[in-house]
């Protein structure tokens, strides 16, 4: 029996029934380009670059159930970066999670104290499972015998964390989770209790699985009766790319390399990615498979009806493109997610355009939840339900979204890194892209593109265009969030800055 179906409950004055489950689905790696949907309309004309030869067959339907966001951004666009701000409505500095997790890291780890949207879901009365990846706490010795979750990799770096129950799960109450672990045949789990699991079986599939048994309620892993939030964070499209399913390879044998490699930004000559993009791709389709797991599972409970359910990533993939790999880049492909949302008879199916940052996804999932009288107000992201509900509203829709990374701040004597410099901060609207840079690898230290006419970002308007360059200058300076850290600046971003603002 679900929530909708349920009697009435009182929970703090929150009607129960009144409020709908919400399964929060976020790959790891996706870019938006990756998916089927992109290359059919309505979704073609609804973007200016072309969509990837993937084959998505359950995000295909779902896109047709949904509103699908064209212009969906990753703040800081790195795996934990992403995860303390989708988790926290709040930036690295506020809650606490400034770099990407790892043992050189101590200053970097989700604070116990901030609130986070979990938090709020369980005051409202919600259970919550988070199924999967988490990657925002710092490893420490914290197994019986003080090891660490996961030996150190090649690098001697250790990445993986053990999260305890208690104030560092914010509110969920079932578990089943790592921190950071990059073997997609042998994944590992610890569950509600801290026991620790190998399930010895492809990672989308088993998290698919745990996400099953959750929504079916089969060994009482929720409150029957009460609304539920479910978190299902999956490691894959992340590389190793070779680790796919050969089962997922299918759709893309005999596919000539230009075939598959369709941006117009890729280096012909790249052999490494030349060699990866099928499996890159294949990794996608055996995610689809996943998804479509969960949203079946959603349907044969009947629960379908009374869920919301977000599909979205934490940060794309270049595979190529601008000659780079992977992400954490200020260009499209590393920046640019998936975000599909559903809720049958409260959202309309359609695409739309929102600047939506990675801040926004709390506030706006507890708008969309019914809980806005719930929503912290001292967040640096927005609450859009009205928006993505598309009924008359006094929300503004946002006419930029800020983006920015943070790199280290120099290290100790012994090579730990306790603060954090921005190195680039920029500014997308639905015509231009625009940043400010320290001067780093191949990319320009200002970098200014017309999205609509150059999709692919190859023409750096930043020199030939002063009167635009000038005028995104001060849409960027518009769109720093008011806390956001500016005294962090690198110094040549600062001086650039400055400078253009003369
Ligand atoms: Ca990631």
């Amino acid at each position: 029996m679900g929530a909708a179906e349920s009697p009435e409950s009182q929970n703090n004055g929150v009607m129960l029934n009144q409020h709908p489950n919400i399964v929060f689905i976020v790959a790891d790696q996706w870019r938006k380009q990756s998916a089927g949907f992109w290359s059919k309309e309505p979704y073609r004309s609804a973007i200016h670059d072309a969509g990837d030869p993937v084959h998505t067959p359950n995000l295909d339907r779902l896109a047709d159930q949904s509103v699908v966001l064209t212009q969906a951004i990753s703040t800081f666009p790195l795996c934990s970066p992403y995860r303390g701000m989708m988790l926290s409505g709040k930036l690295p500095h506020r809650n606490g999670v400034i770099l990407n997790c790892n043992d050189q890291r101590p200053a970097s780890q989700l604070r116990e104290d901030v609130i986070c949207v979990s938090d709020v879901l369980q005051e409202a009365g919600y259970s919550l499972g988070y199924i999967g990846k988490l990657h925002t706490d710092y490893p420490t010795p914290n197994l019986p015998g003080k090891k660490y979750a996961t030996p150190p990799l090649a690098s001697g770096r250790i990445w993986d964390a053990y999260t305890p129950p208690g104030p560092k799960r914010h509110g969920f109450d079932y578990w089943y989770s790592y921190g950071t672990f990059d073997q997609h045949f042998n994944p590992h789990y610890w569950d509600t209790t801290g026991r620790y699991h190998e399930p010895h079986e492809w990672s989308p599939d088993h998290d698919a699985k745990m996400a099953e048994s959750y929504i079916q309620n089969k060994k009482g892993q929720r409150k029957e009766g009460a609304p539920f939030g479910l978190w299902v964070s999956i490691n894959p499209p992340h590389h190793p790319y070779d680790q796919c399913k050969p089962e997922d390879l299918v759709p893309y044998q005999g596919a000539s390399w230009e075939e598959l490699a369709v941006r117009l930004n890729v280096d012909q000559s790249n052999d490494v990615m030349r060699n990866q993009i099928k499996n890159y791709f294949a990794l996608v389709t055996g995610v689809d498979r996943a998804i479509g797991r969960v949203l079946n599972a959603i349907e044969e409970a009947g629960l379908a009806e009374n869920t919301i359910v977000i599909v979205t990533s934490d940060h794309g993939e270049h595979m190529g493109s601008q000659n780079l790999t992977a992400k954490n880049y200020p260009y499209a492909e590393s920046q640019d997610v998936p975000f599909l949302v559903r809720c049958p008879g409260r959202i309309a199916p359609r695409t739309d355009d929102l600047l939506i940052g990675t801040c926004d996804i709390m506030p706006t999932l507890l708008g969309l939840a019914g809980l806005d009288s719930m929503i912290p107000d001292d967040l640096d992201g927005s609450d859009y339900a009205e928006l993505l509900r598309d009924i008359p509203s006094a929300v503004q829709r946002p006419e930029s979204v800020f983006f920015f990374r943070n790199i280290n701040a120099p290290v100790d004597s012994n090579g730990k890194v306790h603060d954090f410099i921005t190195d680039f901060i920029g500014v997308k609207t639905s015509a231009h892209s625009f940043w400010i840079s320290r001067k780093v690898k191949n990319w320009a230290e200002v970098g200014l593109y017309d999205i609509v006419n150059d999709p692919y970002q190859l023409n750096n308007l930043a020199e030939t265009d002063p009167v635009l360059r000038a005028e995104m200058v001060e849409k960027l300076r518009a769109a720093i969030p008011v806390r956001f850290p500016i005294e962090k600046l690198h110094p040549e971003v600062a001086a650039r800055l400055n400078a253009a603002g003369e």
